[in-house]
C-alpha cells in the first residue's frame, strides 16, 4: 500500500509538491485542486489510511501545524476564517487513503458550500442510548 500511495510518495519527495511545512513528524503542501487559493493539506509521515490509527502525538501535531497555517493563510490571502476538513473512509468522502486534513481559506461571499443537512433524533431516549454507547465505546488514546 505504502509503496503506490501518492502522498507517501510525496513524502519521500518521489512526487512534486508545493511545500508549505515539515518538521520530523507532518508535511504541509498545496492542494492539487484547491477549493480556494491556499488550500492545503496536512498529512502525517506515516502512512495512515484512516486518522484512528494515526499515533496521538501525530494527530496532535497535524492539529498544531493546520492551526499555525490557517492564521496565516487568512493572513496571506486577506480571507476571513477557514475550514478544516477530514473525510475519512470513502463513505465520508476520502479519495486519498492517507490521512489528511485540508486547511481552506474562506471568504464572505466566495460561493463555497460544504455539504450539510439536519438529521434530528426520533426521541430523546435515542439521543441518549446513542451518547451511552459512544461513552462505552471510547478507545483510551495513550500511545506508547
Ligand atoms: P479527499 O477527498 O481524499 O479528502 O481529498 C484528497 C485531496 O487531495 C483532494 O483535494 C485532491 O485535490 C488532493 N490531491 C490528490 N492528488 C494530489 C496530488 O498528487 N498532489 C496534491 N498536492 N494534491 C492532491
Ligand atoms: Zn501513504
Amino acid at each position: 500500500m505504502e509503496r503506490v500511495c501518492i502522498f507517501c510518495r510525496i513524502v519521500k519527495g518521489e512526487l512534486p509538491a508545493t511545500k508549505l511545512y515539515e518538521d520530523d513528524l507532518v508535511l504541509a503542501f498545496l492542494d492539487i485542486a484547491p477549493i480556494n487559493k491556499g488550500h492545503c493539506l496536512v498529512i502525517p509521515k506515516g502512512h495512515h489510511n484512516s486518522l484512528t490509527t494515526v499515533p496521538a502525538e501525530q494527530s496532535a501535531r497535524m492539529m498544531t501545524v493546520a492551526t499555525q497555517l490557517a492564521a496565516a493563510l487568512m493572513r496571506a490571502t486577506d480571507s476571513d476564517g477557514f475550514n478544516l476538513l477530514l473525510s475519512n473512509g470513502t463513505c465520508a468522502g476520502q479519495v486519498v487513503p492517507h490521512a489528511h486534513l485540508h486547511v481552506i481559506p474562506r471568504h464572505a461571499q466566495d460561493g463555497v458550500s460544504l455539504p450539510s443537512r439536519s438529521r434530528p433524533y426520533d426521541s430523546d431516549e435515542e439521543k441518549e442510548a446513542l451518547v451511552a454507547e459512544v461513552r462505552k465505546r471510547m478507545i483510551s488514546r495513550t500511545d506508547p
